[in-house]
């Protein structure tokens, strides 16, 4: 199984693969410049040498890059949208240059239009960041949310009309990459072996599970349908250890990589929740493959 974490590319862009590595994973996330800030850094051609070489040498794939947490191509706000797409296209020049697979964006916020007109303001970004590029084998996966206030992409009908027109508007593969810990805050009980059933279920006719190339692995410290975004460490939150294991043992979902995003408060917690994914994927020998 791929099983991954989210690491830092603090100093050097192949810091972010060897502390992959170290923490025992074979897939990763990184965020290509400051997550928090307009102004983004350009990685350097060495920089991104080194970086491949430290990926082919410890196998890790696929290579996921997250977007900037400003970014905001729902945006009513026509000044802060023109932020957006620019950064955005950074976004996507930079995940291209490095060679990632997959590009995790949130579809942004429509406070103050429509859901419709948000949904359409995001396409558009999309297309207006991406024109004239070039994606070899990048794949823009756009992410659940928990759905809090006007916060586009809780439900996956949202992110369904966001693909069929996105497919034909931007020129840019989209697909998905579905969050356990939003999915369970915006209402869906991936905690429950029914709820599991069900959501699967779900995604797979309103998403085409083939599209989804990629799991954040998060517990939740929000309940049910709260759309709180608050993840937290597997096995301390609302879907807890047997919620997890289901969801790896899952025969629908065990081909997907599952990279954590999980709080790190404690030296050590990176790691712990790495070790405790591992601990409860199925052993491959013993595995029955049962029909969800
Ligand atoms: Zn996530
Ligand atoms: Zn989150």
């Amino acid at each position: 199984m791929r099983l991954g974490i989210h690491t830092s590319i603090a100093g050097a862009l192949e810091n972010a693969a060897h502390e992959a590595y170290k923490l025992g994973a074979n897939t990763f996330q990184i965020f290509s410049s400051s997550p928090r800030q307009w102004k983004a850094s350009v990685p350097s051609v060495p920089g991104i040498a080194a970086f491949q070489r430290a990926r082919e040498k410890y196998e890790l794939a696929p290579l996921v890059i997250h977007d900037n947490y400003l970014i905001n191509l729902a945006s009513a706000h026509e000044n802060v949208r023109a932020l957006s797409v620019e950064a955005f296209r950074g976004e996507l020049t930079r995940a291209i240059a490095i060679g990632a697979d997959y590009l995790v964006a949130h579809p942004g916020n429509y406070k103050g239009a429509t859901v419709e007109q948000g949904i359409l303001s995001f396409i558009e970004g999309v297309a207006q960041a991406a024109a004239g590029l070039k994606f070899e084998k990048l794949m823009l996966l756009v992410e659940n949310t928990v759905g809090a206030g006007a916060q586009l992409g809780s439900r996956f009908e949202e992110l369904h009309v966001i693909r069929e027109y996105g497919a034909k508007m931007t020129g840019l593969p989209i697909g998905f990459c579905l969050d356990t810990c939003h999915l369970l805050a915006s209402g869906y009980d991936v905690a429950t072996p029914e709820g599991l059933k069900k959501t699967v279920a779900e995604a797979d006719r309103l998403l085409g599970l083939d599209h989804v190339p990629v799991m954040h692995a998060n517990d939740s410290k929000g309940t049910l349908s709260s759309h709180i975004d608050r993840h937290a460490n597997i096995g301390e939150g609302y879907i807890g250890l047997e919620g997890f294991r289901r969801i790896l043992a899952h025969p629908r979902l065990r081909s997907k990589a599952f990279i954590l995003e999980t709080p790190v408060d404690q030296p050590g917690d990176d790691r712990r929740n790495l070790d405790t994914l591992k601990s409860l994927c199925p052993k491959s020998r013993t595995t029955t493959i049962k029909s969800s």
